[in-house]
């Protein structure tokens, strides 16, 4: 509470820390959190046990459908125990679906809080169908952000992978991308005009047999710290893979993260050159006609953590001023990142902190989630809202920054806002 009764507009705070009690939240659960990461992965059953409401709230990831089942646990799976419920639900799960290689048993708070031994099922389901079940033990009420899922999600990944032999042709792994809008295709189309090819994209585009296999490549290109850093850690100690941190968010860092893998992989510096001009060349094109709308306008990014900083900087080479960026569940990194953008950076704001950014700074514009976006709409201010829908493109790479200033274009010059009288 001491926060809000500050005079400054959204006071820094330290990230990393729980909800102060009383205040509102957009944070989501650890549950989610797993999802997030674990959801888009092909050739797996995913099922919850737990009620039915927590598959409803996990079948969408990122925008785009994720099946899932659930075991629907109800009054008297919670007196008596829903074990057998559970191993039912695999054994037919598996009958279903006999291409899975492996299942997610996702434990919620309902089988959580009675203690489930959904361990012992998992192995006896193994010992009938031979195959992988990983325990996701991730009840909402184990942490107070999504991050803890987002963790124990790649330390199960991490557990699945094996030793391969090596190709000769350079191979690298995409960590922490999760193909919003169809982003990772945008970036394996300019690696591959390197010559470099994707096996993997962890979680944007991934099978539970190429998550296998994933030690076969010669580096781990990292997205998002947030998510993945301990697990391109954990890959450089015991597969000898090293990393490095990329971002494909803006002419400038799409630029410095191909010079920084063509370096690495030893491509001739002409190669990697040709391709950032003509990207630079196409993208500078399109984009002339939108600038003036741009300039001098304000913006204000209320986001999870690892788009604060890109995002940003996208913003600021189209020629828009940040006045603020807000995290939900900000980590340290992401923070320094987005004090390179603005001065003003807080974490998990309450709904009375943004609503006093949307009154003092008077934003132009609001980049924030789904979750997110009503507040500005009511006071009258477009808002970006994210992940996007594949229908607006991806906003990666050169493609990627045209459709983010059409978009932003977009929402700066609908009609609707100069009819709109904000009540506050
Ligand atoms: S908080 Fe608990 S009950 Fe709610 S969605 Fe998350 S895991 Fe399910």
């Amino acid at each position: 509470m001491l926060s809000i009764l500050k005079t400054e507009v959204l006071p820094p705070k330290s990230c990393g820390l729980a909800t102060e009690p009383g205040s509102m939240s957009q944070r989501s659960c650890v549950y989610f959190g797993a999802r997030y990461v674990l959801g888009p992965i092909r050739e797996a059953i995913h099922l919850v046990h737990g009620a039915v409401g927590c598959s409803y709230y996990g079948k969408m990831v990122r925008g785009t459908p994720a099946p899932v089942w659930t075991t629907d646990m109800e009054e008297d799976d919670v007196i008596f125990g829903g074990r057998e419920k559970l191993k039912k639900a695999l054994i037919e799960a598996f009958r279903l679906k006999p291409e899975a290689k492996g299942a997610f048993v996702y434990i919620t708070c309902v089988s959580g809080l009675i203690g489930e031994d959904v361990t012992t099922v998992a192995e006896e389901v193994t010992q009938i169908t031979g195959k992988t079940i990983k325990v996701v033990s991730c009840p909402g009420f184990s942490g107070f952000s999504q991050s803890k899922g987002h963790d124990l999600s790649y330390n199960l990944i991490f557990e699945l992978i094996k030793p391969v032999k090596k190709p000769k042709e350079p191979v690298v792994n995409l960590v922490g991308e999760y193909n919003v809008g169809g982003e990772t295709q945008v970036i394996k189309e300019l690696l591959e005009k390197l010559g470099i090819k994707v096996h993997v994209s962890l979680t944007g585009e991934a099978t539970w047999s190429q998550i296998e296999t994933m030690s076969r490549a010669h580096l781990n290109l990292m997205f998002c710290g947030a998510t993945a850093e301990n697990f391109c850690r954990k890959m450089k100690e015991s597969f000898s893979i090293p990393f490095m941190k990329v971002s494909f968010y803006g002419l400038k860092s799409t630029a410095a993260s191909l010079r920084k893998i063509g370096d690495f992989f030893e491509i001739p510096e002409y190669r990697v050159e040709k391709v950032i001009e003509e990207g630079e060349k196409w993208a500078l094109s399109n984009i002339f006609p939108w600038r003036k709308v741009f300039y001098g306008k304000k913006a204000l990014i209320v986001l999870g953590t690892y788009r604060l900083g890109p995002q940003g900087k996208m913003l600021k080479e189209l020629g828009l001023e940040v006045v603020a960026a807000a995290s939900i569940f900000g980590r340290i990194d992401d923070h320094v990142e987005a004090y390179s953008i603005t001065s003003r950076v807080t974490d998990n704001p309450g709904d009375y902190e943004v609503e006093k950014a949307l009154t003092l700074l008077k934003p132009d514009i609001v980049l924030t989630n789904a979750r997110d976006q009503w507040r500005p709409i009511k006071f009258g201010i477009p808002v970006l809202s994210f992940p996007q829908p594949k229908e607006r493109g991806p906003y990666a790479g050169y493609k990627g920054m045209v459709n983010f200033a059409r978009d932003l274009h977009r929402c700066l010059n609908a009609p609707v806002w100069r009819l709109l009288k904000s009540e506050f």
